[in-house]
């Protein structure tokens, strides 16, 4: 049989066997043992590799779950704040429409004020009017009373009638003269 080259040891060897393949039972068994080694930390490695990406998955898993809530919860709080703003801007609509509608009677009993003004300053200038008419009315009166007392006085003096106390009173309080000019008489 031809010699062979131990796989484990590097060194050539008379094989006994067809079969075999290691130098001695040492270099078999160490070659088994290091086989075996390799076997158990490739599983290890698995397992370990597995866990990882389990624990990477059950990680994405939660953090998908939290990011989730955290969405919900911000929704809920969006619908919250929005429902809170639409009350707000409710309210000051009313208050809005409140204070229209006071600016709106102001500005009626404003229009009906200043219409009465601009009435009662029209009244105030016919009054102006009417009393000057009357002054004059009464100026022209006095003129025609003053007119028919000089004459009556003329009268009165021709006939020798003196002149009765009430009328002379009149004439006192009038401030008329009592006394006929030569000429008029
Ligand atoms: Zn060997």
């Amino acid at each position: 049989m031809s010699t062979k080259k131990c796989p484990e040891c590097q060194a050539p060897f008379e094989p006994r066997r067809t079969t075999q393949l290691y130098c001695s039972a040492s270099c078999s068994g160490r070659s088994r043992e290091r086989r075996r080694r390799d076997t158990r930390r490739a599983t290890a490695r698995t397992s370990t590799q597995t866990l990882v990406a389990l624990e990477h998955a059950n990680g994405n898993a939660r953090l998908l779950n939290a990011e989730k809530q955290h969405l919900r919860s911000l929704q809920s709080g969006t619908s919250v704040i929005l429902s809170k703003s639409q009350e707000t801007v409710l309210a000051r609509d009313r208050v809005i429409d409140d204070q229209r509608t006071q600016l709106h009677l102001l500005a009626n009993k404003y229009f009906d004020q200043s219409s009465q003004l601009a009435e009662a300053k029209a009244e105030c200038v016919e009054l102006k009017l009417e009393v000057s008419r009357i002054l004059k009315t009464r100026n022209a009166d006095l003129q025609d009373l003053m007119q028919i007392a000089v004459r009556m006085l003329q009268l009165t003096d021709h006939l020798g009638i003196p002149l009765d106390r009430p009328t002379a009173e009149i004439f006192h309080r009038r401030g008329w003269n009592t006394n006929i000019s030569a000429e008029s008489r």
